[in-house]
């Protein structure tokens, strides 16, 4: 028995905590999650580079609880599930075919992310003005601080990523229209509508949330005409639909209050990185980021100063967190594309280059301080491209 468990560790495709380069670790024969394990291969062989405390920074959407209800799903990452992300939350969510995320409001500010299918969004502002539009794929939408609003699926349902700008957010703790009128006594209702308390004898007894509806009619059929007029900032904003930031290896699209007016409190970037090539050494001046991956896999290694780096691997479905003005970069380490949001709570986008910082200071103080040549020198770049690739580089490395 013994010598079968060995032979099955020593097995290549069991990875072990033995690192390559310099021989340290050793085989590891106990209980273990294999599957895990060879998800997070920089967990268990870290680079020789990582080293320090620096905190977890990943959690899956695959690790947290299903909210299952007739008409959809959701599942939500805060600081219950990782502790060091609190100025975001997010909720990913699936409304069927009339499915409808009930009427309602918070705290929070939303921003979301159309990841597939079709939905109809609703809202109407404290003036009286109201909005209404259908989102897809690549989409996205900003519901401002406690402004009342709705999501309903349309024919083929929909799966978006919702962000909330403040970490202790969770929408199963929001005020839900069915709530208050399941809290409220009959004769108040009927003093507020002035109708008889026999009108409010079927209405939901507690919290809907998500429930079953039709396939609503097209959006013409719904408008509601307002003496007021239409909220004047749209609340909707393509995306995907944006010209991005080509560079060699991906491209970057960059949504906040610039070019999306509406969204004072969350700024965002699209990002495609392609195989080979990696989000460039980088950080933000302004706040946390909290990053969800689209599609692929990748790495990212956060520098944190005094000596700490650590490496996480992500793919599709997991949340990455990068604490306020910590280093970083993302490579991708799969064969397909790597899609991935990074976001922050601000109404800037703003990251401040390595290579562009180096190229735009003094050559000769650059060079002193790293040991370095006109061979770095004469290649650092002034303008910023936030996705590098150098085909030329390392290719008799491997
Ligand atoms: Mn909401
Ligand atoms: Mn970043």
């Amino acid at each position: 028995m013994e010598n079968k468990i060995r032979t099955q560790a020593m097995n290549e495709d069991i990875p072990q905590p033995i690192r390559s380069v310099d021989g340290a670790g050793a085989t590891d024969f106990g209980p273990r999650d294999v599957m895990r394990d060879k998800e997070n291969p920089n967990l268990l062989v870290p680079p020789i580079t990582d080293s320090g405390l620096i905190p977890n920074l990943k959690f899956s959407f695959s690790d947290t609880h299903m909210q299952l209800n007739q008409g959809g799903w959701s599942r939500e990452i805060t600081v219950r599930e990782l502790p060091i992300a609190t100025s975001l939350a997010g909720v990913n969510m699936r409304l069927t075919p009339g499915g409808v995320r009930e009427l309602h409001w918070h705290q929070q500010a939303e921003w979301a992310y159309m990841l597939l299918g079709q939905a109809r969004i609703t809202s109407v502002d404290q003036e009286g003005r109201n909005f209404i539009a259908d989102v897809g794929p690549g989409d996205l939408w900003y519901f401002p601080p406690g402004l009342p609003h709705s999501i309903q699926g349309l024919e083929e349902g929909c799966e978006f990523l919702l962000v909330f700008d403040d970490g202790h957010f969770s929408d199963l703790n929001t005020l839900s229209i069915s709530d208050w009128f399941a809290h409220t006594p009959k004769d108040v209702l009927s003093a507020n509508f002035g109708v008889p308390e026999s009108a409010f004898d079927s209405i939901p007894k507690d919290q809907l949330y998500i429930f079953q509806d039709k396939v609503p009619g097209p959006i013409a059929s719904q408008k509601v005409q307002s003496p007021y007029g239409t909220i004047p900032q749209t609340f909707k904003h393509q995306l995907l639909g944006q010209v991005p930031i080509r560079t060699p290896g991906g491209s970057v699209r960059i949504v906040d209050s610039t070019n999306f007016p509406i969204s004072q409190t969350i700024a965002a970037a699209l990002v495609e990185i392609e195989p080979g090539a990696m989000r460039e050494l980088h950080w933000h001046p302004n706040n946390d980021e909290w990053q969800y991956y689209l599609t692929g896999q990748g790495r990212m290694t956060v520098f944190a100063g005094n000596g700490t780096a650590r490496t996480f691997d992500y793919r599709a479905g997991d949340v990455g967190y990068v604490p306020f003005a910590y280093g970083h970069y993302i490579q991708n380490t799969g064969n397909q594309t790597l899609w991935f949001l990074e976001m922050f709570k601000s109404n800037r986008f703003v990251d401040v280059s390595l290579n562009q910082w180096m190229a735009l200071t003094p050559r000769d103080l650059v060079r002193d301080n790293l040991h370095v040549g006109p061979e770095l020198l004469d290649a650092l770049r002034k303008e910023k491209w936030p996705v590098v690739k150098y085909s030329h580089v390392n290719e008799n490395d491997t």
